[in-house]
Protein backbone atom coordinates (compact mmCIF):
# COMPACT_ATOMS: atom_id res chain seq x y z
CA UNK A 1 0.00 0.00 0.00
CA UNK A 2 2.31 1.77 -0.90
CA UNK A 3 2.87 4.33 -4.02
CA UNK A 4 5.50 4.31 -6.67
CA UNK A 5 7.09 7.67 -6.47
CA UNK A 6 6.02 10.37 -7.57
CA UNK A 7 6.95 14.60 -7.68
CA UNK A 8 4.35 16.46 -6.01
CA UNK A 9 3.60 20.04 -7.27
CA UNK A 10 1.03 22.80 -5.78
CA UNK A 11 -0.54 24.75 -8.59
CA UNK A 12 -0.84 28.58 -7.76
CA UNK A 13 -3.43 28.98 -10.40
CA UNK A 14 -5.47 26.87 -12.91
CA UNK A 15 -3.65 27.99 -15.97
CA UNK A 16 -0.59 26.63 -13.53
CA UNK A 17 -1.94 23.42 -13.62
CA UNK A 18 -2.98 23.45 -17.11
CA UNK A 19 0.98 24.03 -18.02
CA UNK A 20 1.70 21.62 -15.51
CA UNK A 21 -0.16 19.23 -17.31
CA UNK A 22 0.56 19.91 -20.88
CA UNK A 23 3.83 19.46 -19.97
CA UNK A 24 3.75 16.24 -18.14
CA UNK A 25 0.78 14.27 -19.82
CA UNK A 26 0.95 11.66 -17.27
CA UNK A 27 0.77 14.16 -14.31
CA UNK A 28 -2.66 13.73 -12.52
CA UNK A 29 -4.64 16.74 -10.64
CA UNK A 30 -5.32 16.45 -6.62
CA UNK A 31 -8.11 17.88 -4.71
CA UNK A 32 -9.18 15.58 -1.98
CA UNK A 33 -7.18 12.91 -2.56
CA UNK A 34 -9.64 10.27 -1.74
CA UNK A 35 -9.68 8.48 -5.15
CA UNK A 36 -6.70 9.33 -6.59
CA UNK A 37 -4.40 8.39 -3.11
CA UNK A 38 -6.25 5.03 -2.94
CA UNK A 39 -5.19 4.20 -6.71
CA UNK A 40 -1.88 5.24 -6.63
CA UNK A 41 -1.24 3.61 -3.20
CA UNK A 42 -3.03 0.19 -5.04
CA UNK A 43 -0.74 1.02 -7.61
CA UNK A 44 -3.21 1.14 -9.97
CA UNK A 45 -2.60 4.61 -10.77
CA UNK A 46 1.26 5.88 -11.09
CA UNK A 47 1.38 9.19 -12.09
CA UNK A 48 5.11 10.92 -12.33
CA UNK A 49 3.52 14.00 -11.01
CA UNK A 50 0.63 15.40 -8.64
CA UNK A 51 -0.19 18.61 -9.16
CA UNK A 52 -2.72 20.00 -5.77
CA UNK A 53 -5.21 22.25 -6.79
CA UNK A 54 -7.73 21.36 -3.83
CA UNK A 55 -6.52 24.95 -2.35
CA UNK A 56 -7.11 26.88 -5.29
CA UNK A 57 -9.40 29.98 -4.13
CA UNK A 58 -11.22 30.02 -7.92
CA UNK A 59 -12.17 26.76 -7.69
CA UNK A 60 -13.73 27.13 -3.97
CA UNK A 61 -16.87 29.68 -5.00
CA UNK A 62 -20.27 28.28 -4.32
CA UNK A 63 -22.57 31.19 -6.50
CA UNK A 64 -26.28 30.71 -5.92
CA UNK A 65 -27.39 33.34 -8.83
CA UNK A 66 -31.38 33.75 -10.13
CA UNK A 67 -31.07 31.69 -13.11
CA UNK A 68 -28.46 29.26 -12.05
CA UNK A 69 -26.15 27.84 -9.49
CA UNK A 70 -22.31 27.28 -9.80
CA UNK A 71 -20.43 25.25 -7.53
CA UNK A 72 -16.41 25.49 -8.08
CA UNK A 73 -14.37 21.80 -8.47
CA UNK A 74 -12.82 22.20 -4.89
CA UNK A 75 -15.94 22.63 -3.08
CA UNK A 76 -16.19 19.67 -0.74
CA UNK A 77 -19.24 17.81 0.64
CA UNK A 78 -19.46 19.36 3.70
CA UNK A 79 -19.44 22.63 2.27
CA UNK A 80 -22.34 21.68 -0.01
CA UNK A 81 -24.27 20.39 2.66
CA UNK A 82 -23.62 23.38 4.87
CA UNK A 83 -24.37 25.83 2.66
CA UNK A 84 -27.97 27.28 3.42
CA UNK A 85 -28.99 29.29 0.07
CA UNK A 86 -27.90 25.98 -2.32
CA UNK A 87 -29.57 23.87 0.52
CA UNK A 88 -33.10 26.07 -0.40
CA UNK A 89 -32.34 26.06 -4.19
CA UNK A 90 -31.16 22.74 -4.93
CA UNK A 91 -32.20 20.43 -1.65
CA UNK A 92 -30.91 17.42 -3.35
CA UNK A 93 -27.40 17.99 -3.47
CA UNK A 94 -27.20 18.21 0.30
CA UNK A 95 -29.20 15.22 0.47
CA UNK A 96 -27.27 13.48 -1.65
CA UNK A 97 -23.71 14.60 -0.30
CA UNK A 98 -25.34 13.53 3.43
CA UNK A 99 -25.06 9.74 2.59
CA UNK A 100 -21.71 9.67 1.35
CA UNK A 101 -19.51 7.66 3.16
CA UNK A 102 -18.40 9.03 6.59
CA UNK A 103 -17.57 12.43 7.91
CA UNK A 104 -14.05 12.43 7.05
CA UNK A 105 -14.33 11.90 3.36
CA UNK A 106 -17.15 14.35 3.63
CA UNK A 107 -14.56 16.54 4.80
CA UNK A 108 -12.01 15.91 2.07
CA UNK A 109 -13.96 14.54 -0.68
CA UNK A 110 -14.81 17.40 -3.46
CA UNK A 111 -17.76 17.40 -6.37
CA UNK A 112 -15.08 18.05 -8.71
CA UNK A 113 -12.90 14.88 -7.91
CA UNK A 114 -15.99 12.80 -7.95
CA UNK A 115 -17.34 14.31 -11.57
CA UNK A 116 -13.68 13.62 -12.80
CA UNK A 117 -13.08 10.27 -11.35
CA UNK A 118 -16.15 8.77 -12.56
CA UNK A 119 -16.95 6.34 -10.39
CA UNK A 120 -20.38 4.48 -11.88
CA UNK A 121 -21.56 3.93 -8.86
CA UNK A 122 -20.38 7.54 -7.16
CA UNK A 123 -23.59 8.93 -5.31
CA UNK A 124 -23.47 12.78 -7.23
CA UNK A 125 -23.27 10.85 -10.42
CA UNK A 126 -27.08 10.35 -10.39
CA UNK A 127 -27.61 14.21 -9.87
CA UNK A 128 -25.34 15.47 -12.22
CA UNK A 129 -27.46 13.47 -15.21
CA UNK A 130 -31.46 14.28 -13.25
CA UNK A 131 -30.56 18.16 -13.16
CA UNK A 132 -29.05 18.28 -16.53
CA UNK A 133 -25.26 19.25 -15.05
CA UNK A 134 -23.21 21.33 -17.38
CA UNK A 135 -19.60 20.83 -16.48
CA UNK A 136 -17.07 23.55 -17.30
CA UNK A 137 -13.69 22.84 -17.87
CA UNK A 138 -10.64 24.73 -19.36
CA UNK A 139 -7.63 23.31 -21.24
CA UNK A 140 -4.54 24.63 -23.08
CA UNK A 141 -7.42 25.63 -26.04
CA UNK A 142 -9.77 28.13 -23.85
CA UNK A 143 -12.79 26.72 -22.00
CA UNK A 144 -15.97 24.62 -23.17
CA UNK A 145 -18.58 23.66 -21.32
CA UNK A 146 -19.78 19.59 -21.12
CA UNK A 147 -23.01 18.66 -21.03
CA UNK A 148 -23.87 15.86 -18.21
CA UNK A 149 -25.35 13.76 -20.67
CA UNK A 150 -21.93 13.44 -22.51
CA UNK A 151 -19.91 13.36 -19.22
CA UNK A 152 -19.45 9.76 -18.60
CA UNK A 153 -18.26 7.77 -21.55
CA UNK A 154 -17.10 4.63 -19.62
CA UNK A 155 -16.75 3.69 -16.27
CA UNK A 156 -14.25 5.64 -14.86
CA UNK A 157 -13.57 8.07 -18.04
CA UNK A 158 -14.78 11.47 -18.84
CA UNK A 159 -14.86 13.62 -21.84
CA UNK A 160 -12.68 15.75 -19.98
CA UNK A 161 -9.39 15.55 -21.88
CA UNK A 162 -6.00 15.00 -20.08
CA UNK A 163 -4.56 18.33 -19.99
CA UNK A 164 -8.03 20.13 -19.07
CA UNK A 165 -9.00 21.19 -15.90
CA UNK A 166 -12.80 21.06 -14.36
CA UNK A 167 -13.55 24.03 -12.98
CA UNK A 168 -16.89 23.59 -11.71
CA UNK A 169 -20.14 22.51 -12.05
CA UNK A 170 -23.87 24.87 -13.09
CA UNK A 171 -26.46 23.99 -12.55
CA UNK A 172 -30.00 25.85 -14.15
CA UNK A 173 -32.67 27.41 -12.09
CA UNK A 174 -35.28 27.08 -11.43
CA UNK A 175 -35.17 23.43 -10.89
CA UNK A 176 -38.30 21.33 -9.95
CA UNK A 177 -39.55 21.80 -6.59
CA UNK A 178 -39.96 17.65 -4.93
CA UNK A 179 -36.36 17.05 -5.09
CA UNK A 180 -34.70 13.63 -3.17
CA UNK A 181 -32.07 11.04 -3.68
CA UNK A 182 -32.69 7.69 -2.45
CA UNK A 183 -29.53 5.16 -2.16
CA UNK A 184 -29.49 1.23 -1.60
CA UNK A 185 -26.05 1.49 -0.31
CA UNK A 186 -23.64 -1.74 -0.46
CA UNK A 187 -23.79 -3.43 3.09
CA UNK A 188 -19.51 -3.38 3.18
CA UNK A 189 -18.72 -0.77 1.14
CA UNK A 190 -21.56 2.26 1.48
CA UNK A 191 -21.35 3.16 -1.93
CA UNK A 192 -24.33 3.08 -4.19
CA UNK A 193 -25.88 -0.24 -5.11
CA UNK A 194 -28.62 1.88 -6.93
CA UNK A 195 -28.94 5.50 -6.42
CA UNK A 196 -32.18 7.59 -7.43
CA UNK A 197 -32.13 10.96 -7.81
CA UNK A 198 -35.58 12.29 -9.04
CA UNK A 199 -36.98 16.06 -8.91
CA UNK A 200 -40.25 16.31 -9.53
CA UNK A 201 -42.55 19.75 -10.53
CA UNK A 202 -46.09 18.94 -10.34
CA UNK A 203 -49.34 21.01 -9.37
CA UNK A 204 -51.99 21.12 -6.55
CA UNK A 205 -53.97 17.39 -7.93
CA UNK A 206 -50.62 15.91 -8.13
CA UNK A 207 -50.29 15.94 -12.27
CA UNK A 208 -46.55 15.73 -12.77
CA UNK A 209 -45.46 19.38 -15.26
CA UNK A 210 -41.86 17.86 -14.95
CA UNK A 211 -39.79 15.26 -14.18
CA UNK A 212 -36.14 14.41 -13.95
CA UNK A 213 -34.86 10.84 -13.00
CA UNK A 214 -31.05 9.52 -13.01
CA UNK A 215 -29.89 6.33 -12.05
CA UNK A 216 -26.17 5.66 -10.24
CA UNK A 217 -24.55 1.97 -8.78
CA UNK A 218 -26.96 -0.15 -10.38
CA UNK A 219 -26.03 0.02 -14.44
CA UNK A 220 -22.98 -0.52 -15.95
CA UNK A 221 -22.85 3.37 -16.22
CA UNK A 222 -25.15 5.80 -14.26
CA UNK A 223 -28.24 6.33 -16.72
CA UNK A 224 -31.28 9.02 -17.18
CA UNK A 225 -34.64 7.20 -17.18
CA UNK A 226 -35.84 9.03 -19.73
CA UNK A 227 -38.43 7.00 -20.07
CA UNK A 228 -40.04 7.04 -16.91
CA UNK A 229 -39.87 10.50 -17.34
CA UNK A 230 -41.75 10.76 -20.57
CA UNK A 231 -44.41 8.73 -18.68
CA UNK A 232 -44.53 10.42 -15.84
CA UNK A 233 -45.47 14.23 -17.57
CA UNK A 234 -49.29 14.66 -17.33
CA UNK A 235 -49.80 11.35 -15.34
CA UNK A 236 -51.08 12.14 -11.54
CA UNK A 237 -48.07 10.74 -9.20
CA UNK A 238 -49.55 7.87 -7.52
CA UNK A 239 -48.38 4.49 -6.25
CA UNK A 240 -49.48 3.00 -9.28
CA UNK A 241 -47.90 6.05 -11.53
CA UNK A 242 -44.59 5.47 -9.95
CA UNK A 243 -44.39 1.82 -10.04
CA UNK A 244 -44.99 2.14 -13.67
CA UNK A 245 -42.07 4.41 -14.20
CA UNK A 246 -40.18 2.44 -12.20
CA UNK A 247 -40.84 -0.25 -14.82
CA UNK A 248 -40.03 1.70 -17.61
CA UNK A 249 -37.26 3.28 -15.99
CA UNK A 250 -35.35 0.76 -14.77
CA UNK A 251 -35.32 -0.84 -18.44
CA UNK A 252 -33.25 2.35 -19.51
CA UNK A 253 -30.55 0.78 -18.04
CA UNK A 254 -27.80 -1.38 -19.44
CA UNK A 255 -26.43 -4.03 -17.00
CA UNK A 256 -24.18 -6.45 -15.97
CA UNK A 257 -23.89 -8.79 -13.14
CA UNK A 258 -20.99 -10.07 -11.21
CA UNK A 259 -20.47 -12.41 -8.60
CA UNK A 260 -22.74 -11.33 -5.88
CA UNK A 261 -24.66 -8.97 -8.24
CA UNK A 262 -26.52 -10.59 -10.80
CA UNK A 263 -27.91 -8.53 -13.65
CA UNK A 264 -31.12 -9.12 -12.90
CA UNK A 265 -31.08 -8.46 -9.10
CA UNK A 266 -29.97 -4.80 -9.97
CA UNK A 267 -32.38 -4.26 -12.35
CA UNK A 268 -34.90 -4.68 -10.35
CA UNK A 269 -32.87 -2.63 -7.90
CA UNK A 270 -33.20 -0.08 -9.73
CA UNK A 271 -37.12 -0.07 -10.48
CA UNK A 272 -37.67 -0.64 -6.42
CA UNK A 273 -35.64 2.17 -5.63
CA UNK A 274 -37.08 4.63 -8.35
CA UNK A 275 -40.69 3.25 -6.95
CA UNK A 276 -39.62 4.24 -3.79
CA UNK A 277 -37.87 7.75 -5.01
CA UNK A 278 -41.13 8.89 -6.58
CA UNK A 279 -43.38 7.67 -3.70
CA UNK A 280 -41.62 9.72 -1.39
CA UNK A 281 -42.02 13.24 -3.15
CA UNK A 282 -45.81 12.54 -3.40
C1 LIG B 1 -13.62 5.26 2.37
C2 LIG B 1 -14.28 5.90 1.20
C3 LIG B 1 -15.65 5.77 1.02
C4 LIG B 1 -16.28 6.37 -0.07
N1 LIG B 1 -17.64 6.23 -0.19
C5 LIG B 1 -18.29 6.86 -1.21
C6 LIG B 1 -19.71 6.81 -1.33
O1 LIG B 1 -20.42 6.23 -0.54
N2 LIG B 1 -20.27 7.45 -2.40
C7 LIG B 1 -19.53 8.16 -3.31
O2 LIG B 1 -20.10 8.73 -4.24
N3 LIG B 1 -18.19 8.22 -3.20
C8 LIG B 1 -17.56 7.60 -2.18
N4 LIG B 1 -16.18 7.69 -2.09
C9 LIG B 1 -15.41 8.37 -3.15
C10 LIG B 1 -15.35 9.85 -2.91
O3 LIG B 1 -16.61 10.40 -2.70
C11 LIG B 1 -14.85 10.60 -4.14
O4 LIG B 1 -14.42 9.79 -5.15
C12 LIG B 1 -13.74 11.49 -3.82
O5 LIG B 1 -13.95 12.22 -2.66
C13 LIG B 1 -13.40 12.39 -5.02
O6 LIG B 1 -13.05 13.70 -4.66
P1 LIG B 1 -11.54 14.07 -4.29
O7 LIG B 1 -11.50 15.54 -4.17
O8 LIG B 1 -11.10 13.28 -3.13
O9 LIG B 1 -10.79 13.64 -5.65
P2 LIG B 1 -9.27 13.24 -5.88
O10 LIG B 1 -9.00 11.90 -5.30
O11 LIG B 1 -8.37 14.35 -5.49
O12 LIG B 1 -9.29 13.13 -7.48
C14 LIG B 1 -10.07 12.13 -8.11
C15 LIG B 1 -9.79 12.13 -9.62
O13 LIG B 1 -10.26 13.33 -10.20
C16 LIG B 1 -9.21 14.05 -10.83
N5 LIG B 1 -9.47 15.47 -10.57
C17 LIG B 1 -9.64 16.03 -9.34
N6 LIG B 1 -9.94 17.31 -9.48
C18 LIG B 1 -9.99 17.59 -10.80
C19 LIG B 1 -10.28 18.77 -11.57
N7 LIG B 1 -10.61 19.93 -11.01
N8 LIG B 1 -10.22 18.68 -12.94
C20 LIG B 1 -9.93 17.50 -13.53
N9 LIG B 1 -9.65 16.36 -12.86
C21 LIG B 1 -9.68 16.40 -11.51
C22 LIG B 1 -7.94 13.53 -10.20
O14 LIG B 1 -6.82 13.68 -11.07
C23 LIG B 1 -8.30 12.09 -9.96
O15 LIG B 1 -8.15 11.35 -11.15
C24 LIG B 1 -15.53 7.12 -1.01
C25 LIG B 1 -14.14 7.25 -0.84
C26 LIG B 1 -13.52 6.66 0.25
C27 LIG B 1 -12.04 6.85 0.41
Amino acid sequence: MIPATFKYQRAHSVDDAIAALAKDPGAKLLQGGHSLLPLMKLRLARPGLVVDIGQLAELRTIDVKADSVFIGAAVRYHEIADHAPLAQVMPVLKKTVSVIADPQVRHRGTIGGSAAHADPTSDLAAVFLAADARFMVRGPGGERVIRAADWYVAPLITALASDEVLLGIEFARPSPDHQTYLKFAHPASGYALAGVAALVSYDATLHVTKAQIAVTGAGVLPFRAKPAENFLTGERLTRESAEQAAQLGADAGEYEGDVQYPAEYRKNLARVMIRRALESLA
